[in-house]
């Protein structure tokens, strides 16, 4: 059978529920699936109640945008690096109060964006945004759909290429944790830390993403994302042997955002996705070993 370790839901930045996703891996045929909003824990609850209703395994999880710049002092002119931390502890504790930082720390960027785009001539309200984000994790994701919705881009891809990607006109950064201080908030609320999606780091090759990986099992990672949406099969299969190599837990998961990401499905990303069991069971092991 199959699992789902990475998804989004409308507490942050996807277009669906945390009911919907749970029903949808539900209707996929997997054994698990893992809500991993970004920087917010609020849909875990709903999203326990409907694993319960349709007798499916949920993975109480969150991912986080970290600052890396202390492994690779060139970390900003790369790409992304984000942690998904899986069985999180959702009850109030120093992981909520962080979090609730890094919220603020998104509001007061989110501001700064909305200017840089006014100032290039694109009128997009603060309240636009959270009419379309709610009051959970608002980011640039909701700050694109408004946009797309004035007819000022085609669609959030688009949005993201002209104007709030790394390195377009309206980017600004936002504050993130340390690797250190990402790792030891997650072993402290008892989950399991496991780096996202390798391919944003945008490292020059191979053997650069090797030599990094092993550092972060050293700082404490536990897993890697070998298995994602945006990862071709024969892709997936080299970089289980690279973290085999370097004493890390494959994991893996769609990073399904609903609408906010056409085209990619819970369960079996942009169709031959499959996350196995046996990686869930893995990373499980890991949970008791502090
Ligand atoms: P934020 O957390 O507000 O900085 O926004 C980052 C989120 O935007 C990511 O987690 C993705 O969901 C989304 N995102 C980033 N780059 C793109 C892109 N090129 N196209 C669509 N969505 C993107
Ligand atoms: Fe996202
Ligand atoms: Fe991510
Ligand atoms: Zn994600």
């Amino acid at each position: 059978m199959a699992v789902d370790l990475h998804t989004h839901s409308h507490v942050s930045d996807g277009s669906e529920t945390p009911s919907e996703v749970v029903r949808l891996a539900a209707n996929a045929g997997l054994r698990a699936v893992a809500l991993t909003d970004h920087d917010i824990l609020s849909g875990l609850e709903e999203a326990r109640e409907a694993a319960e209703r349709h007798d499916i395994e949920l993975v109480p999880g969150v991912e986080l945008s970290l600052d890396w710049t202390s492994v690779v002092p060139d970390a900003d002119r790369r790409g992304g690096m984000h942690m998904v931390v899986l069985w999180v502890d959702d009850e109030p504790g120093p992981l909520q109060d962080r979090l609730a930082d890094l919220r603020r720390g998104r509001e007061e960027r989110n501001h700064t964006i909305l200017e840089r785009l006014a100032q290039l001539g694109i009128d997009v309200s603060m309240e636009e945004v959270l009419a379309r984000a709610g009051d959970g994790s608002v980011g640039r994701p909701h700050i694109a759909g408004v946009m797309v919705d004035r007819g000022y881009v085609p669609d959030i891809a688009t949005a993201f290429e002209l104007y709030l990607g790394h390195g377009a006109p309206a980017y600004v950064s936002r504050k993130r944790l340390g690797i250190e201080e990402a790792i030891s908030l997650a072993r402290a609320s008892g989950g399991v830390p496991v780096l996202a999606h390798p391919h944003t780091l945008e490292l020059d090759d191979d053997s650069q993403l090797e030599d990094l990986l092993r550092h972060l099992r050293s700082l404490g990672l536990v897993g890697v994302e070998t298995h994602h949406s945006a990862t071709e099969p024969d892709r997936r299969r080299i970089l289980r042997r690279m973290a085999d190599r370097v004493g890390l837990l494959p994991s893996g998961g769609s990073d399904f955002h609903g609408a906010y990401k056409p085209g990619i499905h819970i369960g079996v990303g942009c169709g031959d996705l499959h996350v196995p069991d046996e990686f869930l069971e893995g990373l499980r092991a890991q949970r008791a070993v502090v």
